[in-house]
């Protein structure tokens, strides 16, 4: 894992090899490996220094999670974070220098092993990152991250890169001075030993344990200091809602740590990170941004058995704003499209649609002019069927119209090859309405893109009554292809991601037909950390949108469709009062031409408010919990599984990350006292809080739907 070789100069070379694993990782064992050579190039007399590198890509990018994943005792977390952090200090407080030959990326603990040694040099490499992006998953750097980068390059620099985890390429490592030099990559270790072979005994000492040592830019309680962290923790406040305690405690690592000696701040680094590493929140950010996900990506639950598919070209149907979002996607992901509309003009305006992002980036020097042509070259406009011959699959953007869907099926199908896939991108409709359609229902398949699609990870791979496994299979191919992130539902009004997602903005109507402050409503929802409070993101969404699916299930269903308390509302805004949304001017809030808004000054002429207003706890709860509650009774159902729940929480509706997901929360708030509070809000404000059986049979054992 970690090869030790001396040279005859007296030149030791660390050389990081972690071959069981897919990238160089700190674990137990290659931490365990990484220290005998430490100490044995601090302790053999001959070695003069050593240079630390690897043979793999990437330099080191971390720490294994494996083994912070379920930890739940506050001393297994201190062990874990205090071990690499000591033998760091001995590395730097050794005497002898030591170089860190940066190949490739260095994230987190890989980046903290840079930092710790007397020189950073780095190879030419653009596919470099260098970054501490720890709090990204509700942690922070724990092997003095938190204490060498502020005393290396200031506060003032050293705090977004903490605060926002953000990763740099190598050229801005050397101008913000975490690298101090860059060289081709065929001279990186000849550099290094070079450097090693010249360096005198201050070389081996750190900046910070020279005599003298002054933070550049000021301590944390200079005048200047003293105003960054003021403007600072505002920020951070407003921004972590309270939800996110990884920012505060990072921050807290710098302003108590960097006012004291190195040792006592790496001291205060230790002891809060392993108070977050037990925190939920970091056990929920780490179980599903990065192992959900991370599963989702590697295709987990695609069916077993089918040959995995590369498509060369695809055929989009509706070049509108999905369509052409999907265009550009495909393309730029290296297939060929096949852009259809009804008129060759209204393809065409597509294609430039698709390719306007594409243009922005060539204009601000972000993409080659070349790469632009490549790009283009590959979409063609068309409203001609027969250009679609030769397309492995079709997605179908069209109208939100059966019969229109059910037309454009028919004549895609009179020239696809008979292996072709068709996906239709419906938000509603359900996929085995629509493969009535088609002549061959088992390549049909529903992919649900969400919009922007140039910027929204998430795709809903929609299986159909009569979708083949191998259908799945392959749909979930082209996904990865075009490197978004499936996850696989199945067939049911709204799917997944629409059903859950909707009980948060009707809540938010409910509570308004309740009489409830609508800057509360919304303020709740912001509060439990949803990116946008329900009334505005109605707004957004479009009322009239959300009517027209009401009015549509109503027709579908007949006598069998359940009244439900956002009805009302919905019909007085769009029937009785035309507030739409505030694409056609205007809905629960005025917009005006600035780009500010407020909430419209009527409402509460139409909606008055209650005498007595609930409760913000209440309020609150009642829009989470009611979209776990409709989760559950997904699960329930068998139209998803928990960890790919979770995971369209979080991408699809931007749910927060720090519970974990919709399914997550359950766990997080614990089963009995989740159902134990959904039947209090049940017998107070109606039988949709009802927990559904799944809930009750669950709560009894306390059996987590998503163990560590
Ligand atoms: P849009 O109105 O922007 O585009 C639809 C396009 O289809 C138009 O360009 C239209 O000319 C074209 N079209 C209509 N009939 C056609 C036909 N017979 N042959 C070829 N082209 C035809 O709509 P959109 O927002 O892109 O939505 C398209 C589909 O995607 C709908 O089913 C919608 O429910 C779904 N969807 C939309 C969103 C969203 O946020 N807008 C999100 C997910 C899914």
């Amino acid at each position: 894992m970690v090869e030790f070789e001396v040279s005859d100069d007296g030149i030791a070379t660390i050389t990081w090899n972690v071959a069981d694993r897919p990238m160089n990782v700190l674990n137990d064992v290659s931490i365990a490996q990484f220290e005998k050579c430490i100490d044995r190039a601090l302790s053999e007399p001959s070695i003069k220094g050593a240079l630390i590198t690897s043979s793999r890509p990437e330099f080191l990018v971390g720490a294994d999670l494996d083994t912070l994943r379920g930890v739940t005792d506050a001393s297994v977390a201190m062990k874990l974070a205090g071990r690499l952090s000591a033998l760091l200090r001995r590395m730097e407080r050794g005497g002898k220098p030591f170089v860190a030959a940066i190949n490739g990326s260095a994230l987190g603990g890989g980046l903290e092993v840079c930092l710790a040694s007397h020189r950073r040099i780095a190879a030419d490499n653009p596919r470099t990152q260098l970054g501490l992006p720890e709090v990204t998953l509700g942690l922070l750097p724990g092997a003095g991250g938190t204490q060498r980068l502020p005393r290396m390059i200031g506060l003032q620099r050293a705090l977004p890169l903490l605060l926002e985890g953000r990763t740099l390429d190598v050229a801005k490592a050397l101008e913000l001075g975490i690298v101090d030099e860059v060289v081709p990559a065929d001279q990186l270790l000849s550099r290094a030993r070079q450097w090693l072979l010249a360096a005198g005994a201050t070389d081996a000492v750190q900046p910070w344990d020279r005599k003298g040592f002054k933070m550049p830019g000021g301590g944390p309680q200079t005048a200047n200091g003293r105003q960054l962290f003021m403007v600072t923790v505002g920020g951070v406040r407003a921004k972590t809602a309270g939800l996110y305690p990884a920012p505060t405690e990072i921050l807290s690592c710098l302003h108590d740590g960097c006012n004291v000696d190195i040792d006592a701040g790496l001291k205060i680094e230790g002891r809060r990170l392993a108070k977050l590493a037990i925190s939920p929140t970091a056990q929920n950010m780490i179980r599903t941004l990065f192992y959900a996900i991370g599963d989702a990506n590697r295709l987990a639950t695609r069916p077993a058995g089918v040959q995995r598919q590369t498509f060369t070209r695809l055929g989009i149907l509706g070049a509108g704003m999905m369509g052409h979002g999907i265009a550009h996607v495909a393309a730029k992901s290296g297939l060929d499209v096949v852009l259809l509309d009804t008129s060759r003009e209204a393809a065409e305006a597509g294609r430039t649609k698709a390719l306007a992002p594409l243009e922005r980036q060539v204009a601000q020097g972000r993409m080659a002019a070349g790469e632009l042509e490549r790009i283009a070259g590959r979409i063609k406009a068309t409203a001609n069927f027969d250009d679609l011959s030769g397309v492995d699959i079709v997605v179908e953007a069209v109208f939100e119209n059966r019969a229109v869907k059910a037309a454009v099926t028919a004549k895609a199908e009179a020239v696809l090859a008979p292996t072709a896939i068709f996906a239709s991108n419906t938000s509603t409709l359900p996929i085995t309405g629509l493969a009535e359609a088609s002549r061959r229902p088992k390549n049909f398949i529903g992919l649900h893109f969400f919009s922007p699609v140039e910027r929204m990870q998430l795709v809903e791979v929609i299986r159909g009554r009569e979708t083949s496994e191998e259908t799945v299979a392959r749909a979930m191919d082209f996904v990865k292809q075009i490197r978004k992130t499936p996850i696989v539902v199945n067939d049911g009004r709204g799917f997944y991601t629409s059903r859950v997602f909707g009980t948060y903005v009707y809540e938010g109507m409910a509570l308004l037909a309740d009489g409830v402050l609508p800057s509360v409503i919304d303020r709740a929802g912001t509060n439990a950390g949803m990116p946008v409070g329900p009334l505005a993101l109605m707004d957004e969404v479009s009322i009239e949108l959300m009517h027209k699916v009401m009015r549509q299930t109503q027709a579908d269903l007949g006598a069998a469709y359940q009244p439900q308390p956002q009805d009302p509302v919905l019909v007085k805004m769009v029937e009785h009062l035309g507030r739409l949304g505030r694409k056609s001017g205007g809905g629960f809030y005025e917009y005006a031409t600035d780009g500010t808004k407020h909430l419209w000054p009527d409402l509460g002429k139409h909606f008055p408010l209650a005498k007595e207003q609930p409760d913000f706890e209440d309020v609150r709860k009642r829009l989470m919990y009611i979209q776990s509650l409709e989760a559950a009774r997904c699960l329930e159902e068998n139209i998803i599984d928990a960890s790919n729940a979770d995971v369209g929480s979080i991408l699809g509706w931007g749910f927060p990350a720090a519970l974990g997901g919709v399914v997550s929360q359950i766990d997080t708030v614990g089963l009995a006292r989740f159902v134990e509070e959904c039947d209090r809000l049940a017998q107070r404000y109606g039988a949709r809080f009802l927990p559904p059986k799944i809930l009750r049979d669950r709560a009894g054992k306390e059996k987590l739907f998503r163990a560590a």
